[in-house]
């Protein structure tokens, strides 16, 4: 069988290409021929180009736009709604001061008709009977004098209630406008994009969860999935909720230094002294990588990966980064420690990448540490000291939180560092940890000297 035929024909949905796969498209993660992964690269820039014309449409515009408007509009509104009250208002004015003029003029008529009656009343009924029986009559009968009363009191209320203004009431307290006026304001500051914060204080509250492991060893490391930690002589895997599964590296002397995962590889790569393994955790497949092969002069003693990019640090020999391409673990790029160090500078502990730097922690002669960020071809970016206090022994950890702030764990001084780039501040705790790394977006852990510690950000 001719070995053409063992390559498979081009997967492109568009067309039936009888090309053979050339490489996979990260755009559409097929196998494509050569035409077909430069048509879908054309593809990717039209979507590049796309994206750009947005961008200059959004700072176009930031030109003109402003927030003026909203006030205007609501003060519109609230002048619309005046104008309707006071229409409204007028008119219920209206009627009620016509309905009061014509009680006005009925009440008029009645007093008018009281006062006459009162007024004969009073003289014919009331004050010509009582002076006859005062000046004419022997005796008076006291029921007369009852009926008197009757009528005089009857006249006396109804003039305290004329002067107590009570022939006609108004009760304007029950007359509401329709409800209150509701203003509410909505804020912006909730659209404006934000970073995640991350607040080291929190890693002083209790933790949320707690796994135990026997021993007091550093490397730890988590996916989006899997937590994986060294608890020494095993390798321990956890998910969110429970130990998975306990694996022994195949050479029993080697301790774990270091861990990290690969999305390349899908995978945690683990790093001894002398040799680097993959654990891809589904299958729980443990493999030495053979490309890996140091001189008897060097040790490592870190690594990390961004993307397809795999760094080595080492401990000593001839160089001290080392970057390999994942999968295929191609030597790319070698640096030395002039290249890369001071000359007060000893060794490089942790190396670790976020999307933009490669972040490392250095110990200096006078045997304090200091963080340095480099950008991914290693050119030096700035140097910052993290703490004036001599540590004797050699493990400063570190993890990048986002693009400007990091953190180192420090176990021999008993510290955690918050490093802001930004405002160029470090904001530290005491804290007897060993390691510390993010496990999804909300939840970070720290590696004890008993197990690991969850604390939700
Ligand atoms: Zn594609
Ligand atoms: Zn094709």
């Amino acid at each position: 069988m001719a070995l053409s035929y063992l390559i498979g024909k081009c997967q492109c949905i568009d067309e039936n290409c009888l090309e053979q796969q050339y490489a996979i498209c990260p755009h559409c993660h097929l196998w494509l021929c050569l035409k077909h992964t430069c048509n879908h690269q054309k593809l990717v820039k039209i979507y590049a180009h796309e994206l750009s014309d947005q961008t200059d449409q959004l700072v176009k515009v930031f030109d003109t736009l402003t927030v003026d408007q909203i006030y205007t509009d609501c003060q519109q509104k609230l002048d619309l709604w005046k104008n309707q009250m006071i229409t409204i208002i007028n008119t219920k004015y209206q009627e009620s001061s016509k309905q009061l003029f014509d009680f006005n003029m009925q009440l008029l008529l009645e007093f008018n008709k009281f006062k006459q009656d009162s007024l004969n009343e009073l003289q014919n009924e009331i004050a010509i009977p009582l002076c006859d029986m005062l000046t004419k009559q022997n005796q008076i009968h006291p029921s007369i004098l009852d009926d008197i009363n009757i009528k005089l009191t009857k006249i006396q209320t109804a003039i305290d209630k004329i002067k107590q203004l009570l022939f006609i009431q108004i009760d304007c307290g029950n007359a509401q406008l329709n409800g209150d006026i509701q203003i509410l304001k909505d804020s912006l500051s909730d659209y404006v994009v934000r970073m995640p914060t991350f607040d080291i204080e929190q890693l002083n509250q209790q933790p949320t969860k707690k796994f135990a492991l026997k021993s007091n060893y550093i490397a730890a490391a988590a996916s989006d999935q899997f937590i994986l930690a060294y608890d020494h002589p095993s390798l321990v895997l956890f998910d969110c909720e429970k130990e998975l599964n306990r694996v022994k590296l195949n050479n029993n002397e080697a301790e774990v230094y270091d861990l990290c995962w690969s999305n390349t590889m899908c995978a945690f790569l683990i790093l001894t002294l002398r040799s680097l393994y993959v654990y891809d955790p589904l299958s729980s497949g443990l493999k030495q990588i053979e490309q890996i092969k140091l001189t008897d002069a060097e040790n490592i003693w870190s690594i990390t990966t961004y993307q397809n990019d795999l760094f080595i640090c080492y401990l000593s020999g001839e160089c001290i980064i080392e970057c390999r391409s994942l999968p295929s673990w191609q030597k790319l790029r070698r640096w030395k420690k002039n290249d890369i160090c001071d000359k007060d500078d000893v060794y490089i502990h942790c190396i670790r990448a976020n999307e933009v730097f490669i972040g490392m922690t250095i110990k200096q002669v006078n045997k304090t540490w200091k963080f340095g960020i480099f950008d991914h071809q290693m050119s030096k970016i700035r140097q910052i000291q993290i703490d004036q206090q001599i540590d004797h022994i050699n493990t400063c950890m570190l993890t990048p939180i986002c693009s400007q702030k990091w953190l180192t764990v420090n176990s021999s001084l008993r510290k955690i560092s918050f490093i802001d780039e930004d405002n160029n501040q470090i904001k530290q705790i005491n804290k007897n940890v060993n390691n510390g790394f993010y496990f999804g977006d909300q939840l970070f852990v720290l590696r004890t000297t008993d197990g690991l510690e969850f604390y939700e950000l």
